[in-house]
């Protein structure tokens, strides 16, 4: 699932390209994933002219005065394809025929900018595509989301106060979007290997110290793979179809059995909340 490094590395990619072109066409490939009525014709001849993000969320704010919420889920990928002179997506587009790396196999909504077009594809199907207003919008960034660890929202007093009374695994606390927003399993496990904690450690047996540590490694990890415009491993493409280079820089996740690069002990893997969780017996305490 492409987390806030993923989200945010497109939403920067798509800035350059969407930004106050006009929306000339829309197809819906299938309906599932449009979540509101009259999706195509509040996009036609409308603009986008901000992109913001709210944990994993992409917001697209709409000349008027609505927005375009998207959110990818497990699969989704937001893509944009520039067009050549004679109006072609770069790379023969005859909606079939596409360059190598790009299948339309699972395209479920084409938005066509004039200029080129942004495509979403979603092999699982779990991402949406809704437009709301101002209220729904606030109403849903404020009520299904915690703190934004990049933001000045994410400050010591804060994030400190969201440990208390916790029984939770911090593996489960660290997901947990209405706690802290953005981090799924990859980051999570990370931030855990960062910060010496181990993931399966219930909530409030976790120190000052140890949340201390947490607290400078949250934004650490995620400035970093932004840098590296994100991890990808299985699915995940930039707002170019590029992938990721984070991979290399991971401690612990999808390094099972592999030699720790801090103390030598060898990655475990473990079953947490339901999901594939990393960790270093040596380094996590
Ligand atoms: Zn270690």
């Amino acid at each position: 699932m492409p987390e806030l490094p993923e989200v945010e590395t497109i939403k920067r990619d798509l800035f350059k390209r969407i930004l106050n072109h006009k929306i000339r066409l829309v197809e819906i490939r299938d309906k599932k994933i449009v979540k509101s009525n009259n999706f195509v014709k509040k996009l036609i001849g409308n603009e986008i002219k901000g992109i913001e993000r709210r944990g994993k969320l992409l917001i697209f704010v709409l000349k008027n005065k609505e927005y375009l919420l998207v959110h990818l889920k497990m699969t989704g990928q937001l893509m944009f394809k520039a067009k050549n002179k004679s109006g072609n997506v770069i790379g023969g587009h005859s909606l079939t025929k596409m360059e190598d790396n790009f299948s339309e196999k699972f395209t479920r909504v084409v938005i066509d900018f004039g200029v080129g077009k942004l495509f979403f594809n979603d092999m699982r199907r779990f991402g949406y595509m809704k437009i709301v207003g101002e209220e729904e919008k606030e109403k849903i960034i404020t009520k299904d989301f915690g703190i934004e660890p990049l933001t000045p929202d994410f400050t010591w007093d804060k994030f400190n106060k969201l440990f208390n009374k916790r029984t939770t695994s911090i593996k489960a606390f660290l997901l947990n979007q209405k706690i802290i927003a953005g981090l799924g399993n990859i980051y999570a496990d990370e931030a855990c290997f960062c910060a010496g904690i181990k993931p399966d450690r219930q909530v409030n047996n976790i120190n000052l110290e140890e949340i201390k540590k947490l607290f400078k490694c949250i934004p650490k990890i995620l400035q970093l793979a932004i840098k590296n415009r994100g991890t990808t491993f299985n699915s995940f493409v930039d707002g170019d179809g590029q992938k990721g280079s984070h991979f290399n820089f991971l401690k612990v996740y999808g390094r099972h059995k592999e030699k720790c690069k801090r103390c030598s002990e060898k990655i475990k893997k473990i079953r947490l909340v339901g999901r594939g969780t990393h960790f270093c017996p040596g380094c996590q305490k």
